[in-house]
């Protein structure tokens, strides 16, 4: 007997893998043994940095550029990669961005990109992946959300409304797939050490953290890596699990 790499065989496509979390899913899921599609809006050099210390590592994988809060953008990149890999095993939709400021001052447009590209971008992403993983009657879906989403943020109305709305999506997916032997999870990162939470004021953040620290972005890659894992993970749908150093306890 031998001990086969859990996700040998299979296509995993991670959106916005060029930095932050996305890249370190990318990293775990290729160790795996899948063969990542790192997708990128802006940086096509750290985007092929992930693809070329990937390979330097034994994995397997490529890169593709799409605007995820683009409806065509997104059927254009999922072609892609069923022209290419044939098959999509594991979708995780992460790509995300914060365009903070006070409900009262916020600008239509600021409210309306979170909206785009953090909830819009799932459900496109969710949709033009359906009809393989349907097909394949097999699939994990993981998407990232955040405990903003569970307990809001003064300053973050339109990132905490957009999470919230991937949860309930999240929700509504497992239960139109769970018959075709797909399943949807979510992920509830706290405040992970990235490019997005960079700026912010960290004594102030620590004091909520029961485990006073920042969360890194391989501790989020671990847990969306079992989700991804056949079988530890086939019977977990539906959930929200968080990764926040135990900031939200419900
Ligand atoms: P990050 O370091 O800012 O990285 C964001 C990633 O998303 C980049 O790879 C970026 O690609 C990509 N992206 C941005 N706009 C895109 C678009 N329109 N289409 C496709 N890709 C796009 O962010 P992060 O901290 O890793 O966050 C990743 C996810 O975790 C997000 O959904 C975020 O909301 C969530 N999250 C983060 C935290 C945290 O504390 N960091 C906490 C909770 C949840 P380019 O490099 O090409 O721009």
């Amino acid at each position: 007997m031998t001990f086969a790499k859990q996700l040998s065989g299979q296509t995993a496509l991670i959106t916005g893998a060029s930095r932050g979390i996305g890249r370190a899913i990318a990293f775990q899921l290729a160790e795996a043994g899948a063969e990542v599609v790192v997708n990128y809006a802006n940086s096509p050099n750290k985007a092929e940095e992930v693809v070329a210390e990937i390979k330097s590592l034994g994995g397997s994988a490529y890169s593709l550029q799409a605007n995820i809060a683009d409806e065509s953008s997104v059927e254009e990149l999922v072609k892609t990669v069923l022209e290419r890999s044939e098959k999509i095993n594991v979708l995780v939709n992460n790509a995300g961005i914060t365009s903070d400021g006070l409900l009262m001052r916020m600008k239509t447009q600021d409210w309306q990109s979170v909206i785009n590209l953090n909830l819009t971008g799932v459900f496109l992403c969710t949709r033009a992946v359906s009809r393989t993983m349907l097909k394949q009657k097999s699939g994990r879906i993981i998407n990232i959300t955040s405990v903003v989403g569970l307990m809001g943020n003064a300053g973050q109305a339109n990132y905490a409304a957009a999470k919230a709305g991937v949860i309930g999506l999240t929700r509504s997916t497992a239960k139109e797939f769970a018959s075709r032997g797909i399943t949807v999870n979510a992920v509830a990162p706290g405040f992970i050490s990235t490019d997005m939470t960079k700026e912010l004021d960290a004594d102030a953040i620590l004091s909520a953290i029961p485990l006073r620290s920042f969360g890194k972005p391989d501790q989020v890659a671990g847990t969306v890596r079992f989700l991804a894992a056949d079988p530890a993970a086939s019977y977990i749908t539906g959930q929200v699990i968080q990764v926040d150093g135990g900031m939200v306890m419900s």
